[in-house]
This record gives structure tokens, sequence and C-alpha cells, in this order.
């Protein structure tokens, strides 16, 4: 996880540790202890730009103004009825990524992006329509976190990374991020979920690193035949690889992983289905979050009944998994699962 202190020089210093920060001040001819207030600063306060530092001796400030935090610019926000806020944010080569504050009445949830755009072209997915852009850097993740957090005026309690993006196609700086976000923002590891459609060979990676955040993985299917028609990547990644590979995850981090699915009405909702899927993941260390599907324009799936999402629901309890459904935020906005995409109001 270290960096090259040449790349450090480049990297704005959001993102940075407090050690790194404690050299950088160092490096500017500062006291040590300055880094320890550039650090309170940044991830606490939340300043936006170091000229803001009040406890900095005026003249240095006055210097650091031209210094780049990495704070991206909000450039659109839209509250949903249910108190959810979709936040579109430019980063500093323009382009714009999504970002979504969920707030219930404990917990203060942030959906975060780890790419412009998206590769992976799940057809139930408006981000995948457009293609990617790029992988964002570790500041413009934890930047999004920040934004959110001052944005409500509250601390940000959990983190999932089901915003645009597939984070295992950017696990180097995802991985920096969560690292960021535990130990300088100080939300816990088990609050934070990683959520992926699988990558071979990336979740067996990623077990490497021992988190104790939650890996998500996003089924969708309980057979190959489904799987592949939702999600093309699907054809290289057989399901049973996938499933040998999240084994391999629970035993080598001995974490439970959970399973999301989407739920679309006649294509993947029927008992069969429930019982197909129960088989794959019986006596498995994990969990079902059942996604009712959200509508987006480009195709025309149905999101399935509350009885039928019910119905769902008992056979698989009666097949013996552990089973949640996830309760849509955020749907007016166009700020729910799915249905983010950065071509709205460029
Ligand atoms: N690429 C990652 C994370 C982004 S999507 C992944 O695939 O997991 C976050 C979750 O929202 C995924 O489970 C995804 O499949 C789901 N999702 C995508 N489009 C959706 C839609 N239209 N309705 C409901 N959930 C959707």
């Amino acid at each position: 996880m270290s960096v090259q202190s040449s790349e450090i020089v480049s990297l704005p210093l959001l993102g940075r540790s407090k050690t790194e920060l404690t050299e950088w001040v160092q490096q500017q001819g500062q006291p040590a202890y300055r880094g320890k207030q550039l650090h309170e600063w940044i991830y606490d306060k939340g300043v936006r730009s170091l000229a803001e530092i009040s406890v900095f001796p005026k003249q240095w400030r006055a210097a650091l103004e031209t210094i780049d935090l990495g704070r991206s610019q909000l450039h659109y926000r839209s509250v949903s009825r249910d108190g959810t806020v979709k936040y579109l944010l430019r980063l500093s080569d323009g382009q714009i990524i999504e970002t979504v504050g969920i707030p219930t009445e404990k917990r203060l949830t942030v959906c975060v992006s780890s790419q412009v755009g998206c590769p992976m072209a799940c057809n139930f997915c408006a981000t995948g329509k457009g293609g990617l852009l790029r992988n964002l850097h570790t500041h413009e993740i934890v930047d999004q976190v920040l934004t959110v957090q001052s944005d409500f005026g509250q601390r940000v309690s959990n983190i999932v990374f089901m915003g645009m993006g597939e984070p295992l196609l950017n696990d180097e700086n995802v991985l920096k991020a969560v690292r960021s976000l535990n130990q300088d923002v100080g939300i816990g590891q088990r609050s934070i979920t990683i959520s992926t459609v699988g990558i071979p060979g990336r979740i067996r990676r990623w077990a490497d690193h021992h988190l104790q955040a939650t890996l998500a993985v996003s089924l969708h299917a309980s057979n190959q035949e489904v799987r592949e028609k939702l999600i093309p990547s699907a054809k290289q990644y057989p399901l049973k690889a996938l499933l040998e590979e999240c084994q391999e995850y629970v035993e080598i981090t001995g974490r439970r992983v959970t399973f999301e699915y989407i739920l679309l009405s006649e294509l993947n909702d029927l008992p069969q289905h429930a019982i197909e899927l129960a088989n794959h993941v019986r006596g498995f260390q994990s969990h079902v979050n059942l996604i009712p599907y959200n509508p987006i324009k480009e195709v025309d799936y149905k999101r399935p009944s509350p009885k039928r999402v019910q119905d769902f629901v008992t056979v698989l309890k009666q097949e013996g998994v552990a089973v949640s459904v996830r309760q849509t935020r955020g749907l007016e906005a166009d700020a729910a699962c799915g249905q983010l995409r950065a071509s709205t109001l460029r």
C-alpha cells in the first residue's frame, strides 16, 4: 500500500496518512506537529483549501493557497423525497461522477463511485451504458465521503462501493481509499462494503489483504444461462468459477460474503430460481441481499410485485438461506442502485 515518494510529490494531499502528511510539512520546512494539525483540518474539519487552516502561520497559509488539496467541485445536488441526496461532482479534469448520501434514523451511508463510468456493460444498469472513461484516484474516492459528511453536517457511518464503476478493476486505489477512510476519516472497516460483479482472480487477490470490510458479489442469477444474458462478462467467468473464488475468499479471510441478487420479474424471480440459488450458497458462509430492480429507460425489465419478492424470500428461508431485501432509496432522484449515469446534466 506504500506510495513511491516520487509519486507523492505530484499527488494531492487528500488520501495521505498522518505520517505522510507529517513528512510533507517537514519538507515544507515546518515542524512535525503541523502534520497532525493538517490531518485534523483535512479529515475532521473538512477544509476545501489549505488557506482555510487558521492555526497555520499567515505567511505559510498564503503560500499554501496554490497547493492542490484534491477536493472536487459540487456540480449538481438533488434531494429525493425520502431524504436521499444525489451529488454530481466535477473532478479536476472536468469528468463528472455521482455519489449518493443515504440517511436513515441511525446511519448515514455514502454510496461511492470507483470509476468514471464502467466497462462491465451489465444490461440492467444505467452506468454501463456509457462505458468506462477512467479509474478514480484515491483522493477522488475519499473526497466523495467528505463531501457528503459536510453537506449533511453529520458523521458518515457506512460506505458502500456501489456507485459508478467496478471497484475490483481499480483495486489498488480502492484499497488505498479504504485505508484512508478507515484510518483518516475514522470509519470502521466493518462498516465498509465493496461490491463487485466478479473479475477473474481479483476476489482472490482482494482476500489477501485480510480486510474487515464486507465483500458483496453481484450474482443476479441462479444459473450460467440467465447470468450471461444480464452480465456480458459472465461468458468469460462461469458461475462455478466465481463461486469457487468466493469460497476461497471465505476460507482466507474467515468473513462471510454477501450475494446481491436483483429481482427481475419472470426472468430470475421464480421459486425454481430461489431453489437453484439456495443450492449454490448452502453451506457457504454467506448472506443473500435481494434488490428489487430499479427501472432504467434502456431496457424493459419489470420489478416484481411485493408479493413475488416475498415468495422468493420465503423459499430461500425454507432452504435455510440467510436473506434480506434491500429497501429502495432515492428512486425519484435517479439515485437508486443502477440508475447512476454521468451523462445527465453535464
Ligand atoms: N460494479 C459493482 C458495483 C456497482 S453496482 C457491482 O456490480 O457490484 C451496485 C449494485 O447495484 C450491484 O449489485 C448492481 O448489480 C446493482 N444494480 C445495477 N443496476 C441496477 C438496477 N437497475 N436496479 C437495481 N440494482 C441495480
